[in-house]
């Protein structure tokens, strides 16, 4: 996947300013994450050389990439300047990049007409987003970037869900009392674990390509059929059920009462040959779907391990506890939240650059700022705007009579 590089598409001084204006260049603030846990940073010290390159302004908030092992110092040699005052940082900035949604007190110390680029979770952020409406910011919402080919490269759900995957598997190796690959030794021969991996969208084909790596024998299985040829092409099984529920952009439509008990039938006789089960399925905006009940724990071998990456959204587990790991009839239940902070140091880069190509779409061809978001990628993001939240089922949140 390549990232346009914006130093060879935007000449000059980005600025503020329209052309011929004398060239003001574009403060760009990153603070730090200071979300329970969040080990990220929006951005990181390559990323940071390359906007500074094309004449913005980067300024770091202290310590903001430390957790993510972005110290200070190459964020200085980078080109950056270090903020040591979260208020005045936020309030000098022109674009704030962030990993997590602001919080009410981040958006009270922004200026009228700042742009926050991020994750806005907005369901669980009405407060903040009633800020950044009242206070006139505009904010952008990496969850709504749609998933076209042109916006491959700022797809932060994709990025972010590859490290899901990953740390999920690793999780699930570390907590399973077995080997998992197949091992020949003088002590005798070792069978390979069996992972099942329920979901094959980004996140499952990760864990399964990592599960493969560790040795394991996988198998997976996704309502949408077309997820079979990817699963296959990482040399696993794909559980087959006569249902397809592809719907529109490529997601999960809801499965009907028939179609949903074949499935739990075909899912519990996988799961309870499992050594490692790690679920993943979710349907956007909707609680995540149930695919293994109590009783099918309680059918699983002893010692056996469910990481379970629904838990913030329900889970797919009936026994998961999000933020928990929690043993039941003999089985590890791990209900992880906010897995790619696992993996700051990677995660962080992925975010980073995901960020650099949206930040492309917001300057023209004079390394202005765009004033109308009349791009597709930007007007799908676009969430809050001149004193408007833009995003429908948000403004029906709001206007439900909540902040
Ligand atoms: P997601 O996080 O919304 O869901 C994870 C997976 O769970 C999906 O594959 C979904 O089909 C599956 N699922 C839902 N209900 C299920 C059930 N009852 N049983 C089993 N599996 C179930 O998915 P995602 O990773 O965000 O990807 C969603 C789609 O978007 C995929 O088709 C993916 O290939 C596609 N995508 C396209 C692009 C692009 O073109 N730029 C980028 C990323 C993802």
């Amino acid at each position: 996947m390549s990232t346009p590089f914006i130093a060879q598409e935007i000449k000059g001084i980005i600025s503020a300013g329209s052309k011929g204006q004398a060239a003001m260049p574009v403060v760009v603030a990153v603070p730090k994450e200071l979300a329970p846990g969040e080990q990220r940073v929006a951005s990181v010290p390559d990323v940071v050389q390359k906007l500074t390159k094309s004449g913005y302004e980067i300024r770091i908030e202290h310590d903001a990439g430390t957790s993510a092992y972005y110290p200070d110092d190459l964020f200085t040699a980078a080109g950056a300047k270090i903020a040591y005052n979260r208020a005045e940082l936020l309030d000098s900035a022109r674009i704030v990049l962030r990993v997590q949604p602001p919080t009410v007190t981040d958006v009270d110390q922004l200026a009228e007409g700042t742009i926050v680029i991020g994750f806005m979770n907005p369901t669980n952020n009405l407060d903040a987003i009633a800020r950044m409406r009242d206070r006139k910011i505009t904010a952008f919402a990496l969850e709504f970037v749609p998933r076209i080919t042109r916006a491959q490269s700022m797809d932060a759900l994709s990025s972010q869900a590859t490290a899901a995957g990953y740390v999920a598997a690793i999780l699930g190796a570390d907590n399973c009392p077995k080997f998992l690959p197949m091992l020949t030794t003088a002590a005798g021969t070792i069978r390979p674990a069996t992972v099942l991996i329920l979901g094959a969208g980004v996140a499952g084909l990760m864990a399964i390509a990592t599960a493969k790596r560790l040795g394991a024998i996988v198998e997976a299985y996704d309502v949408r059929r077309a997820a079979g040829e990817q699963v296959r092409s990482l040399g696993a099984r794909f559980l087959e059920l006569e249902i397809n529920a592809e719907a529109h952009g490529g997601y999960a439509r809801e499965l009907t009462p028939e179609e949903k008990a074949m499935e739990q039938q075909m899912v519990s006789a996988a799961v309870a040959r499992a050594d490692i089960v790690i679920t993943t399925a979710a349907i956007p905006g909707r609680k995540a779907p149930l695919l293994i009940t109590k009783e099918t724990v309680m059918m699983m071998r002893p010692g056996a391990v469910i990481v379970d990456l629904a838990a913030e959204s329900g889970g797919n587990c009936e026994l998961t506890q999000a933020g928990k790991t929690v043993r039941e009839y003999g089985v590890t239940l791990i209900g992880p939240q906010n897995l790619p902070a696992r993996v700051p140091f990677h995660s962080s880069q992925m975010y980073a650059k995901n960020l650099l190509s949206f930040l492309a779409l917001l300057v023209d061809n004079n390394g202005v700022l765009v004033k109308e978001f009349t791009d597709e990628i930007l007007a799908a993001s676009l969430l809050v705007h001149a004193g408007e939240v833009r995003h429908g089922p948000t403004r029906d949140l709001l206007s439900a009579g909540k902040p």
